[in-house]
């Protein structure tokens, strides 16, 4: 039996990564990772974290118009962007300093170092120019974003990335794209006052939500005053004398910005890892390639989270590491179950959701029953807020099982989580029926909604 100087080194300390290195760690494996940037990784550092706390910061105007209502006068608001990103910097700190000492205290070896492969059992430390080898070696290196190569005049934009360190706020920005991080940061954008355009090449922003999610979502960002241009794409960037940016799209049109924002997509981070030198397999995005178990081509060495670009989601990334532990050290071979995932966007309002569309569920089972309401939540009475909240639920007709649930909404993100247990456990419409209300809340709506809004028949909507 050959002797490794561990037993599971890890590449990459995000939230992947980090995850199984403590638990493996914690089970007494010789562990150590490698983080060539912050511990955290793009979750942490540049990513979900730091974006739920600019979300908080943009709904602020909101709640001070809303206050009058309920008696409150405010004084007059001013923002400070520098401090903004000065409190994030410091809360992130505080997190990557937990991600490494999580990793420390359970037994396991960090390193600041790029990390690559050199062969199946042997990692090159960047940082101290030795080599190290190991039993199993896990790659988690995660993704970052699309470049857009292909657009003249994209070194002149920026990413997610950027956006969240910019030494000032923009007067005004144009974002391209219609997934999460574009819709996102459009309503951030927004609420912090910046003059925001959304650019997005498909028919509706965020393909694969509900229709009527989507449809919804884009009137009331329009209603708050963000532009939104589908069918649409950037077609040239210049950069003027006066620093603006000139933006060509389809049909002509010029947009004049002071930055423009990419949010096309994310892609798999493995250049220049050693994988050829290994004899790791990957796929036509670069990502890697592995089975059901998060296992690579090559026996011992595993990859999981978006290096693998099965779902892009940080909750599926720590579930693909407690499963690689389970059958790496456990003698328990799981494989991660990408089913059924729950998830928010943080758009404003709140998108929650899981489970199938109203279009995949028409096309999945013949009788769907589609329950929705559509209503203004009880916090808008008072404020005078316009905004209406919308539940949705699919039934698949013939087993009665509710097969996706959608909200847009304030909290819809955190109703997603409790819908996400029922889907999984597959609740019928009837579970939903006997289930007591909490009143008053806007949750309620998803247990007394008893009679079917309209039914879809072989796909098509009738009565
Ligand atoms: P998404 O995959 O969500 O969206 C990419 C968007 O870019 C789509 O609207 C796509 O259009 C468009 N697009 C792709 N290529 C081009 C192109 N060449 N020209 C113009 N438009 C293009 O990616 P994001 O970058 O928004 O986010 C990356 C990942 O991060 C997501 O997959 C998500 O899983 C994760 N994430 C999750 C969050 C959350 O959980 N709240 C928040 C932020 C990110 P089309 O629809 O036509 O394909």
């Amino acid at each position: 039996m050959p002797h490794y100087d561990y037993d599971l080194f890890v590449i990459g300390g995000g939230s992947g990564g980090v995850r199984a290195a403590r638990v493996s760690a914690a089970l007494g494996k010789r562990v150590a990772v490698a983080e060539e940037y912050r511990y955290g990784g793009t979750c942490v550092i540049r990513g979900c974290v730091p974006k739920k706390l600019f979300v908080y910061a943009s709904q602020f105007p909101e709640h001070f118009a809303d206050a009058a209502g309920y008696g409150w006068t405010v004084p007059e608001s001013k923002f400070d962007w520098s401090r903004l990103v000065a409190n994030k910097d410091r809360e992130i700190a505080r997190l990557s300093g937990l991600y490494q000492s999580g990793v420390e205290s359970s037994g396991g070896e960090a390193f600041h170092s790029r990390a690559t492969l050199v062969d199946a059992h042997t990692v090159r430390i960047e940082a101290e120019g030795r080599h190290v080898t190991a039993e199993h070696i896990l790659i988690a290196t995660g993704g970052r974003p699309n470049p857009h190569a292909a657009l003249p005049g994209h070194e002149h934009c920026i990413f997610s990335n950027e956006a969240f360190d910019l030494p000032d706020l923009p007067r005004s920005i144009v974002i391209a794209g219609g997934g999460y991080i574009a819709v996102e940061f459009a309503n951030i954008f927004h609420g912090l006052g910046v003059d925001t355009t959304l650019v997005y090449r498909g028919m509706e922003i965020l393909q694969r939500f509900d229709m009527d999610l989507r449809h919804r979502l884009h009137e009331e960002m329009a209603a708050k005053g963000i532009r939104i241009r589908c069918h649409t794409i950037l077609e040239e960037i210049e950069k003027r004398q006066d620093g603006r940016l000139a933006a060509v799209i389809t049909g002509g049109d010029v947009l004049i910005t002071d930055q423009i924002l990419l949010a096309i997509g994310r892609i798999p981070n493995t250049e220049e890892l050693g994988l050829a030198a290994a004899g790791v397999a990957t796929g036509v995005r670069g990502e890697i390639l592995v089975d059901a178990y998060s296992r690579t081509n090559i026996d011992n060495i595993w990859a999981i989270g978006d290096v693998t670009d099965r779902v892009q989601l940080t909750p599926v990334a720590i579930h693909e590491a407690m499963c690689f532990v389970e059958t790496a050290f456990k003698d328990n071979p799981t494989q991660p179950d990408h089913d059924c995932i729950a998830t928010a966007v943080f758009s404003q309002p709140e998108i929650g959701t899981v489970g199938l569309s109203e279009d995949e569920a028409g096309k999945r089972f013949n009788n769907v029953e589609i329950y929705s309401a559509s209503f203004r939540p009880m916090r808008h009475t008072l404020s005078g807020r316009q905004e209406r909240m919308l539940t949705k639920l699919v039934v698949d007709g013939d087993s009665r099982r509710v097969v996706g649930a959608h909200v847009l909404g304030p909290d819809a993100g955190e109703m997603a989580q409790l819908l996400g247990i029922s889907l999984k456990a597959g609740l019928t419409k009837d579970d939903f029926d006997r289930t007591m209300a909490v009143h008053p809340t806007a949750a309620e709506e998803l247990v007394t909604m008893y009679k079917p809004t309209y039914l879809v028949k072989d796909g098509v909507r009738v009565a």
